[in-house]
């Protein structure tokens, strides 16, 4: 099926419907016409690590194939655009002789930066998100006459057809899932609500074929944490983690086993700094204590880290006190971070008079201990005898042996 511009005779007005959270009138967004503009004044800058305008040319491509359809859209990168948003122009002009709103055609306009925020690196996510865009153009959602229609039913059918998008491109329909729970309200109003969307997304991605993925299984969760358990993880092994686990099990089933297993809540913890950010970051530092709570020293070492960096007097006290029970649970990490409390701490604090001190005027983090080398190295040689990599260095370094 060809995609013909066929309404833009009909045309009184272009406008523009967003996929964002806030409940905005079916007015023509302003912004979104400035976007077009600005994309046919300026070149457009290079965008780094921000998604290309040509991978989103190539990736609507690919969904409209999926789809059997031809479609030609414009896509205009914009730093000051709103989120993500689809436009039609009809080519008028003003008394000047200029574009009112750009050259005769469809537009998905949309910001790098919010994408990056809000979408990361997730391929689902991404195909869900300009097939959503993608779907008001092709129903010419704005002119007449569906221009009239409410603003839910349009937003319905895209979240519809960006179901059927995710199951034809086979991606993850749990991951569209979870960025529909992230974007929409909880409750239905102009927009329809989070359950409203879920269920036309689910409902679409049955009908044009997509698979289910296996019912949450926590036991499947867990055989698969035993299989990454074997490594003494660092904070920055997160995505290999995630790698390995992905490669081993579903998200929701490793939801199922957090609910219980002190493991998965410290893997599902990792979510939070993971591409696509299912996770906050309070319910991050929630499963880290659970886990913690129930034992789990790589939670505790993660924890203390982590309040290490947040450089609050309590926080620091915090971070001191979770490195020293990892530390205590022969944790090679926690060992090595609560070694180095001892290394890095002032040497005329508390022995002579200093008081417990938890941050330094650097703004560094030393959770009220005084400076002790001995003791600091002492902990670090245990780390290295557990085959800690920093800690073995640190000694090399430092002409110790262990
Ligand atoms: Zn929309």
């Amino acid at each position: 099926m060809s995609v013909a511009r066929r309404c833009f005779a009909l045309a009184l007005l272009c406008m523009s419907v967003g996929l964002g959270l806030a409940p905005t009138s079916m007015a023509q967004s302003s912004t979104g016409n400035a976007c077009v503009m600005d994309f046919f004044a300026t070149a457009p800058a290079p965008t780094s690590s921000l998604l290309a305008p040509a991978d989103v040319e190539e990736l609507i491509s690919k969904v409209a194939d999926s789809l059997g359809l031809n479609t030609t859209v414009t896509i205009v990168p914009c730093s000051f655009g709103d989120k993500v948003e689809a436009m039609y122009s009809n080519g008028a002009k003003n008394a000047q002789g200029g574009y009112i709103r750009g050259p005769e055609g469809d537009y998905i306009i949309y910001n790098p930066i919010w994408f990056r925020e809000v979408v990361g690196q997730d391929y689902a996510q991404t195909v869900a998100v300009f097939a959503h865009e993608l779907a008001h153009l092709l129903n010419r959602d704005f002119v007449a006459p569906r221009v009239n229609l409410p603003r839910k039913t349009k937003e319905l059918e895209a979240d519809r057809f960006a179901g059927c998008a995710v199951a034809k491109m086979k991606v993850s329909l749990a991951s569209y899932e979870s960025l529909l729970s992230r974007i929409r309200p909880d409750l239905s109003g102009s927009y329809p609500s989070k359950d409203e969307s879920i269920a036309a997304a689910r409902k679409a991605y049955t009908d044009c074929g997509g698979a289910f993925e296996a019912a949450p299984d926590p036991m499947r969760a867990i055989a698969a944490l035993d299989l990454i358990s074997a490594r003494d993880w660092s904070i920055g092994d997160g995505n290999e983690i995630l790698r390995r686990v992905k490669d081993a099990t579903d998200i929701q089933s490793l939801y199922k086993a957090a609910e219980t297993d002190a493991r998965a809540q410290l893997v599902l913890a990792q979510y939070y700094w993971a591409p696509g950010q299912i996770i906050t970051e309070a319910e991050a530092f929630d499963l880290l204590e659970k886990s913690a709570a129930a034992g789990n020293a790589r939670a505790m070492n993660f924890l203390g880290v982590l309040y290490e960096n947040r450089r609050t007097i309590a926080d620091c006290s915090r971070a001191f006190s979770y490195l020293e029970k990892a530390s205590k649970k022969k944790n090679g990490w926690g060992q090595y971070n609560f070694g180095m409390i001892y290394i890095k701490a002032p040497k005329n604090n508390g022995s002579n008079g200093g008081g417990i001190q938890f941050i330094l005027p650097s703004g560094q983090c030393i959770g009220g201990v005084s400076y002790n080398y001995r003791k600091g190295i002492n902990l670090l040689k245990k780390a290295a005898k557990q085959g800690h990599v920093e800690a073995a260095n640190f000694l090399i370094t430092m002409g110790e042996d262990w």
